[in-house]
C-alpha cells in the first residue's frame, strides 16, 4: 500500500473539528458489547471517532513515526485473522456495574467477535487487549527446582522449568466520568489538567464534552495466570495474586538496590505452588515506572540518597523522592483494581504483597482479600534493606521488623500514600 506521507495543508487535521457524525454511541457498562458500541480511535477516518486520543497508547507516537518516514499507511486496517483469545474471559457482572472498570475496555479483546457487523461496515475498531498462551521462563524459579521448593508437574511447570501460562497485554482505555469519580475531582477538572498537563496534546479533551473516552499516551499493563483463567471468577478455587509495578532496572537487569525482582519472582513461585495446589495464580503487571515517576527520576533519587551527608538511610528513602519529584509516590492505585474486576475477581486468597496502598485499592473496590503473603527474608538483597525498612517505618507494609520510625515522622508528618 502506498503511504501517505504528503505535507499539503489539507493533511493537517485538527481534531477538534471533527464533529464524527457518523461514530457509533458508546454507552459506558452497558450489559452487552453490542449496547456498548465499538470504541473507535482512527486517525483514519475522523468522522467515526467515538473517542480522544488513539490506539495504542504511548506507541502512537512511534505509528506516527512509521508513517511520516513513509513506512505505514495511514489508512491501514489489521487483518484479525486467527489473532483472537486463546483464552476467553468474561464477559462478568462487573464488566456493567457501574464505577466497577473505569480505565479498560471489558470488551478490548473481543471486538473481532463482538463488532464483526461493525468491522464489515467499515469501521477501523481494534483490540485494547490480546490473550495469549505462553512459557515464563525465569532462572529462579529453575533454582527453586532444584532446591526442592517447587517441583515440576509436567503441566502447570515443565521439567525444563518453565511455567506454563495464559497472559493477557491490556492498553488504558479510560472512561473520564468514572477516572474523575475515582480521584474525587470534577470531570471538568480532570479533563483540563489533562489538556494543560499534555501541553495540549488532545484539544478534544476540552473542545468535546460528548466524547467521554479516553486512550492515554501511557504504559498499558501485562496479566500472567498460572493455571485456568476462568477460575479466577470462582472464589472456591484459592486465588494466589500479586499486583506488581514495574520496576525495569531490578525486574530485567537484576538491581541490588531495591526487591522488585525478588518480590516479582517469589510470587510467581507462590503462583505455581497454587496452581499445583488446585488453585490458580494471577501477576498483574504494570507498566508504572519508579512509582510511575519514571526512571530519569528514579536514577536521580538513587545518587541523592548515596550522597546525602550520613549515607543512604530508611528515613531519608521518601524525603530524597520527594525533593527531586515533588511526591513520593504517583502510581496512585485507585485505578489499578480494574484489571482484577474484568477477570471477574470477588476473592484474593492469597495476595503476596505487603503493600497497604495496594490493599486498601482492592479491599476498597470490594473484593475480598484473605491472607497476605510477605516475601521471606533470605530471598531480600542485602542492599535493599533501606527500602524495605523505609517502607515499613511509613507504615507501607503491614508485616515484618518495624525499625525506629520517628526521625521519619519528623521529616514527613503528613499522608503517605501507604
Ligand atoms: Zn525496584
Amino acid at each position: 500500500m502506498a503511504a501517505d506521507t504528503s505535507a499539503t495543508p489539507r493533511h493537517i487535521r485538527l481534531t477538534s473539528h471533527s464533529r464524527g457524525r457518523n461514530a457509533p454511541a458508546v454507552q459506558w457498562a452497558a450489559t452487552t458489547a453490542a449496547e456498548r458500541g465499538p470504541l473507535i480511535g482512527t486517525t483514519g477516518e475522523p468522522a467515526h471517532r467515538n473517542v480522544i486520543g488513539t490506539h495504542s497508547g504511548s506507541y502512537s507516537v512511534y505509528r506516527a513515526l512509521a508513517i511520516a518516514s513513509g513506512a505505514l499507511s495511514r489508512s491501514h486496517r489489521a487483518d484479525l485473522t486467527n489473532t483472537s483469545p486463546t483464552d476467553a474471559i468474561g464477559p462478568y457482572p462487573q464488566w456493567s456495574t457501574p464505577g466497577a472498570i473505569v480505565s479498560l475496555d471489558p470488551w478490548g479483546a473481543a471486538v473481532a467477535d463482538v463488532f464483526a457487523d461493525r468491522l464489515a461496515e467499515g469501521f477501523d475498531i481494534r483490540p485494547t487487549i490480546a490473550v495469549t498462551r505462553a512459557h515464563v521462563i525465569l532462572p529462579e524459579v529453575i533454582e527453586a527446582i532444584a532446591k526442592g521448593r517447587l517441583q515440576p508437574d509436567g503441566h502447570f511447570l515443565l521439567p525444563t522449568g518453565a511455567a506454563v501460562v495464559s497472559k493477557a497485554a491490556i492498553e488504558p482505555v479510560w472512561y473520564l466520568p468514572g477516572v474523575a469519580e475515582r480521584f474525587g475531582c470534577s470531570q471538568t477538572e480532570l479533563r483540563r489538567v489533562l489538556f494543560e498537563e499534555t501541553g495540549g496534546m488532545y484539544p478534544e479533551l476540552v473542545t468535546r464534552p460528548d466524547l467521554e473516552v479516553f486512550l492515554p499516551p501511557i504504559g498499558g499493563q501485562t496479566i500472567y495466570i498460572f493455571g485456568n483463567p476462568a477460575d479466577l471468577a470462582d472464589p472456591s478455587v484459592e486465588l494466589t495474586a500479586r499486583v506488581h509495578d514495574e520496576c525495569n532496572g531490578s525486574d530485567v537487569f537484576g538491581s541490588d538496590i531495591c526487591t522488585c525482582r525478588p518480590y516479582l519472582t517469589h510470587a510467581i513461585e507462590e503462583c505455581i505452588l497454587g496452581a499445583q495446589n488446585g488453585g490458580v495464580g494471577l501477576v498483574a503487571y504494570s507498566r508504572k515506572e519508579g512509582r510511575a515517576l519514571g526512571e530519569v527520576t528514579k536514577f536521580l533519587v538513587y545518587n541523592a540518597r548515596k550522597r546525602q551527608l550520613g549515607g543512604d538511610t530508611a528515613d531519608q528513602y521518601f524525603a530524597r523522592t520527594e525533593c527531586v519529584a515533588g511526591v513520593q509516590d504517583m502510581r496512585f492505585q485507585e485505578l489499578m483494581p480494574d484489571v482484577l474486576h474484568w477477570l471477574g475477581i470477588t476473592k484474593i486468597h492469597r495476595l503476596v504483597s505487603m503493600s497497604n496502598m495496594k490493599y486498601d485499592a482492592i479491599t476498597g473496590s470490594g473484593i475480598e482479600v484473605g491472607e497476605r503473603v510477605n516475601i521471606p527474608d533470605d530471598l531480600i538483597p542485602a542492599d535493599a534493606r533501606v527500602e524495605i525498612d523505609a517502607k515499613t517505618a511509613a507504615g507501607y507494609f503491614t508485616l515484618g521488623p518495624v525499625p525506629d520510625v520517628t526521625a521519619l515522622r519528623e521529616v514527613k508528618g503528613r499522608e503517605l500514600h501507604s
